[in-house]
């Protein structure tokens, strides 16, 4: 837990979000600005702050991460139309909030990235 970081307030109730979806190790919830019908964050329970900050010991912790947005895309019949993943990391690739999540984005046509 870290007190400045809005995602883990976000993660410990202490700032309501809209949430889909939660695990020992991982939440999900809708994102408060969508860019798609669809957009949502996965989020570690764990405070990491980029991906630069991820070793080999988070590998188990990423791959849930993906698998999570897999089966929320799923559940909400987006697995066959398709769908995006995205994690920005640090200030040229557009990370705006210090703790790592996974974008997921669906519900119409995704073009080029930029
Ligand atoms: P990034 O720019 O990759 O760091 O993404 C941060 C995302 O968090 C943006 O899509 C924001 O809209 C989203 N966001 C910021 N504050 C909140 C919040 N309180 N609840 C839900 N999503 C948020
Ligand atoms: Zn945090």
């Amino acid at each position: 837990m870290n007190q400045d970081c809005l995602f883990c307030k976000i993660s410990n109730g202490d700032i309501p979000s809209d949430r889909i979806y939660e695990d020992d190790r991982v939440i999900a919830f809708r994102d408060i600005n969508p860019q798609a019908p669809f957009h949502a964050q996965v989020i570690p329970r764990e405070h990491i702050a980029t991906i630069n900050d991820l070793t080999t010991d988070n590998s188990d912790l990423l791959a849930h991460m993906i698998l999570t947005a897999k089966t929320l895309a799923s559940d909400n019949d987006f697995s066959e139309p398709g769908y995006r993943l995205i994690m920005n990391c640090n200030e040229q690739g557009g990370q705006t909030v210090y703790h790592i999540h996974l974008h997921i984005l669906a519900g119409r046509q995704l073009r080029g990235l930029g």
